[in-house]
């Protein structure tokens, strides 16, 4: 092992004894960095909700090591789920499904279903392994503020630790299915959601969807956003006053959605440190490829002007 390899797994270890302490771990997974706690640790969870003033009512996304331990969480593991499982984990799927009642309720916000995954990164992975339990974890940062695709995007104050494990490679929020009854897409991810109806057949959309009721935090109209105004804005629309900058597709951006949610939050983060008036985003197409990029530019962005 390299000196650089014996100093992560160091980290590693650290952080997996603080979680198994009851303290909060910011770490990397491919979508972004997640602020993780013991899922089955009442307390350390409430201190996820106070770090990052998130209210009680946003259920928290459980990140398991193995289908085995996701599970073991779940009452029940419908046929859809086994399929996804396989071909999407570790990645950025999040299933919701039956819950055990070994999860506290703070953690699916008194519901009776538990969003799951398995992060695709080897940090992530090797945490959970070493912390020995599930961790609920949202992204690391305060609510509806944007969300960290790097170590230095973490607020200091969030976390007892801080893992650093580069740039986030999917970088925008996970997929999120509900399996608790007729497969519903909760909110858009990087997945295409062609593909996945190519594997379980048709998903309704939450609008659709007859049990909507529940708030669930990424649908939440005022989230992921800059601290900048930010505009959908294509070229020729009246600008708002000052100095902006653009973020156009195949300019400034990437014109292929999965290198596009890549750098999106990273380039927010850029531009809300550089004092513009205002950020023009051009909105991107209605397709399946690009519906979670326009989903999270949709709660960043102001009315229109
Ligand atoms: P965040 O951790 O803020 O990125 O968002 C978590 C996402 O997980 C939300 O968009 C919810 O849709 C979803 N989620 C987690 N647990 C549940 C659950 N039990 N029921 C419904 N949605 C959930
Ligand atoms: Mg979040």
């Amino acid at each position: 092992m390299s000196i650089a390899n014996v100093e992560i797994m160091s980290g590693v270890e650290q952080a997996a004894a603080l979680i198994r302490a009851g303290k909060l771990v910011a770490f990397p997974t491919e979508t972004v960095y997640g602020l993780g706690a013991n899922a089955l640790n009442t307390e350390a969870v409430s201190l996820i909700f106070e770090a990052k003033n998130r209210p009680r009512t946003s259920p928290l996304i459980v990140h398991v090591g193995s289908i085995q331990m996701a599970c073991e969480l779940a009452s029940e593991w419908p046929a859809a789920a086994a399929a996804l499982a396989r071909r999407y984990w570790p990645g950025p799927l999040t299933l919701v499904v039956p819950k055990r009642p070994e999860i506290p309720d703070i953690v699916t916000a008194g519901l009776d279903t538990v969003g799951l995954r398995i992060p695709a990164h080897p940090l992530a992975l090797a945490l959970i392994r070493a912390a020995g339990v599930p961790i609920a974890a949202p992204s690391a940062n305060r609510f509806t503020e944007l969300s960290p695709t790097s170590a230095a995007h973490v607020a200091g104050s969030l976390a007892d630790f801080v893992l650093d494990g580069g740039p986030s490679e999917v970088g925008i929020e996970s997929t999120v299915l509900s399996l608790a009854g007729p497969p519903t897409l909760l909110r858009p991810g990087i997945i295409p959601l062609t593909e996945i109806e190519a594997l379980i057949g048709p998903v309704a959309t939450v609008e659709a969807a007859p049990t909507s009721a529940h708030p669930a935090p990424g649908m939440h109209p005022r989230h992921y956003r800059p601290k900048t105004p930010l505009y959908l804005l294509r070229d020729g629309d009246p600008v708002p006053e000052g100095r902006g900058a653009w973020l156009r597709r195949g300019k400034e951006m990437p014109a292929n959605p999965r290198e596009y949610a890549t750098l999106l939050y990273e380039s927010l983060h850029r531009l809300d440190s550089e004092s513009w008036d205002w950020i023009a985003v051009e909105p991107p197409p209605e397709t399946a490829e690009w519906a979670g990029v326009l989903d999270r530019l949709q709660k960043a962005a102001m009315p229109r002007l």
